[in-house]
């Protein structure tokens, strides 16, 4: 049984909502605002996160960023309300794994909340240590990589940044993220280290390392590995 948290502070709709999602069977648990929404994440564990952008304290978007920012994958599903496109764009780009609009119909969540499940329990089941991407290989339990079956050198640092843009393929990884999980908190390392970092990688890993087509650029946010 999956278990949920929805981020809600509207009353009916979190009761719509809840019931809902019991009478599907999943495990609900809720939160009324961004504060204790953000808290319940990080000391929770959930399969799934429903995350309303209006929020009290703390804003949807932000609670999904800093979630990101600890290294939380949970899946997130944004809430947003019509017409208010930017919050879309910056859900995803913060790390959201897909929105729907308010209203919704109850069966337009369930399939939403279906296939965001289904696309995590894939990813779960590919085994992280190993990266494969047409002629890339990596190996981060023995530290070894080829490029159409040629041997490339990577340095420990570059090896878990890839780990990292692997375990998040498809999806923003914020500089932020990058450094606080690659290089823990140091003062003197700044995000213009993470992007001579991902210069020097593109050198090594992609085909035309001018015009990168593995790890894109998102501007102004960070990265991300594209894999196909
Ligand atoms: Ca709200």
């Amino acid at each position: 049984m999956s278990n949920i948290l929805v981020v809600e502070d509207e009353r009916e709709m979190l009761r719509g909502l809840r019931d809902n999602l019991e009478f599907e069977n999943y495990h609900v648990d809720a939160a009324t605002d961004g504060e204790s929404a953000l808290k319940k994440i990080v000391e929770g564990s959930y399969d799934l996160i429903i995350l309303d952008v209006m929020l009290p304290r703390l804003s949807g978007l932000d609670v999904c960023k800093r979630a990101r920012q600890r290294g939380i994958t949970t899946p997130i599903i944004m809430l947003t309300a019509r017409g208010e496109e930017i919050d879309k764009v910056l859900g995803l780009e913060l790390g959201a794994d897909d929105y729907i609009t308010k209203p919704f119909s109850v069966r337009e969540l369930m399939a939403r909340i279906k296939a965001v499940l289904r696309r995590a329990e894939g990813i779960a089941a590919v085994p992280s240590e190993r990266m494969v991407v047409d002629d890339l290989v990596l190996d981060f339990a023995s530290f070894t990589a080829t490029r159409d079956g040629q041997s490339l050198t990577l340095s420990p640092r570059e090896f878990e940044i890839m780990k990292h843009l692997w375990i998040h393929r498809n999806k923003t990884v914020t500089r932020d993220e990058l450094l606080t999980q690659v290089w823990g908190y140091d003062d003197s390392i700044s995000t213009r280290t993470v992007d001579n970092f991902m210069l020097k990688l593109r050198q090594k890993i992609e085909e035309d390392p001018g015009s990168p087509k593995r790890i894109i650029t998102i501007h102004g946010i960070g990265y991300k590995l594209v894999v196909q």
